[in-house]
């Protein structure tokens, strides 16, 4: 069964008067429990897909099934909802608030998600990253593979079946990075469908499925060896 099925998917921006496209027509699915990279050079419109794919965004044209669910059919509220509950996000620059504490940054998503903040599943999802000893640190007093961790965390809090990163290791170096890529690997092994983007052979290398896109276009769609 499909957890994400993208048919004919179109984006297009507006720039200056004309309409400039960036997605040209793909079509893909992931099936439940996935470990997939998504490839292509800088600009080949990956952040454009993640977000579309990651209820951020809309496409212009073309299908999205979230879960069996056409998010093209649902109002903007709607979304957000399924969001909330299907979707962990983690970002290259970690997007955490700065003036948090780690273990504010990881509950402040079961507010949107409308759940009352509950500091004690918060701390559980901390320690499963190795960092229950970090829970009152703010970011400024974490280095970036524990900021990474802490939001790796945050995505976990309303324990959603997907996880998107955008570049997760992006701003880390090779050993940061390959740490990060291990927590992904057991989330994945524990069940959740994982999706990264990445322009790391090394990084991708840890996922079981590379789709690799160009020009707007997917050019491959192939397993790891
Ligand atoms: P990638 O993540 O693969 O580097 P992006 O999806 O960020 O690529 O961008 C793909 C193309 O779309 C780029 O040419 C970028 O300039 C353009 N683009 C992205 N977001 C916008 C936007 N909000 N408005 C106009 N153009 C955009
Ligand atoms: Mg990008």
């Amino acid at each position: 069964m499909a957890i994400i099925e993208v048919i004919d998917l179109k984006k297009n921006y507006r720039m200056g008067g004309s309409e400039v496209p960036v997605l040209k027509g793909l079509s893909f699915s992931v099936a439940e429990g996935e470990f997939v990279s998504i490839m292509g050079p800088s600009g080949s419109g990956k952040s454009t897909l993640m977000n579309i794919i990651g209820c951020l965004d809309r496409p212009s044209s073309g299908k999205y099934l979230l879960d069996g669910l056409d998010t093209g059919k649902m109002s903007d509220t709607a979304r957000a909802h399924v969001r909330n509950l299907k979707i962990g996000f983690v970002f290259q620059s970690f997007n955490l608030l700065p003036k948090m504490s780690a273990l504010k940054n990881v509950v402040l998503p079961q507010m949107y998600a409308g759940h009352r903040k509950d500091y004690r599943h918060g701390k559980e999802c901390l320690q499963s990253v190795g960092l229950a000893h970090r829970i009152g640190h703010t970011p400024m007093q974490l280095s970036g593979g524990e900021q990474q961790r802490v939001a790796i965390a945050r995505s976990l809090i309303n324990e959603p079946p997907i996880i998107f990163g955008d570049e997760p290791t992006g701003n880390l170096d090779t050993s940061t990075g390959a740490e990060i890529m291990e927590i992904f690997t057991r989330l994945n092994r524990e069940g959740k469908t994982v999706i990264i983007v990445t322009h790391e052979p090394e990084i991708a290398r840890y996922t079981h499925r590379i789709l690799r896109f160009r020009d707007g276009l997917l050019e491959s769609d192939e397993p790891v060896v």
